[in-house]
């Protein structure tokens, strides 16, 4: 899988792409990000990204002109899947959604500043749009880096056994159950006795019994 991203700080992405899971994905070649900065593509010496809103107003636009010369220069290269603009009106990113992403093979992700990009730009150049949620972030580029991080550690291989995707939140239906670690008895606070007993199928239905009531209790619409 490869990952485009256009952006006005490419710096931003260095911290979430150097630790973890995407820096082993990274690293095993298992998916390429490739971060572009949209002021290379500007046409003045001032290498200027943005302008004035038509119509006045506070806050500045981001131009078409450098956003549409940089998708040019990736089409030309290859076909891409989807072309997302990080929006906080778009659709909201949730699993499913995350799970159809990392079928794919090729993604852009358009970062905005100010107060958005230019509205043809989202009219004519995009294929998709997507938000982190339903608040207003300075920018895309953290939607980015979390659209990208929860993609990339679907990827086959990506995590190893220990840490299946299969049985995390979200992905089949379920909030992950409670778990524990050493010790078993911290001050007084114990870790469940089942956890303890060695009975694998004992401790499948106990967990499957606790993700269920958690599901009930904290998130209902899922059920
Ligand atoms: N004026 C816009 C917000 C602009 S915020 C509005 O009210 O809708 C500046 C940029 O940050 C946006 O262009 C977008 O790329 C990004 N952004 C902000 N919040 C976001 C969110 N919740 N999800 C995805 N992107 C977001």
């Amino acid at each position: 899988m490869r990952i485009d991203i256009l952006t006005i700080f490419p710096g931003m992405f260095e911290g979430p792409f150097s630790y973890s899971i995407v820096k082993r994905a990274l690293e095993k070649k298992l998916v390429e990000i490739h971060l572009h900065d949209i002021r290379d593509y500007a046409t003045d010496k001032h290498r200027r990204v943005d302008d004035y809103p038509f119509g006045g107003g506070a806050g500045m636009v981001m131009m078409i002109e450098p956003v549409e010369r940089c998708l040019d220069a990736l089409k030309l290269e290859r076909a891409y899947d989807e072309i997302i603009y990080m929006s906080p009106d778009g659709e909201r990113l949730d699993q499913p959604m995350v799970n159809n992403l990392s079928t794919r093979s090729n993604l852009i992700l358009l970062c905005g500043h100010y107060k958005g990009v230019d509205e043809r730009i989202r009219e004519h150049l995009i294929t998709r749009e997507v938000s982190a949620g339903d608040y207003v972030l300075s920018g895309g580029e953290l939607p980015a880096a979390i659209l990208t991080d929860a993609v990339v550690r679907l990827i086959p291989g990506v995590l190893g056994d220990e840490t299946s995707a299969l049985t995390d939140s979200f992905q089949d239906q379920l909030l992950s159950p409670p778990v524990y670690t050493r010790p078993s008895d911290y001050k007084g606070w114990k870790v469940p006795e089942i956890l303890l007993s060695g009975h694998d199928r004992k401790i499948a239905e106990w967990r499957h019994e606790q993700a269920v009531m958690r599901t009930k209790k904290r998130r209902p619409d899922m059920l």
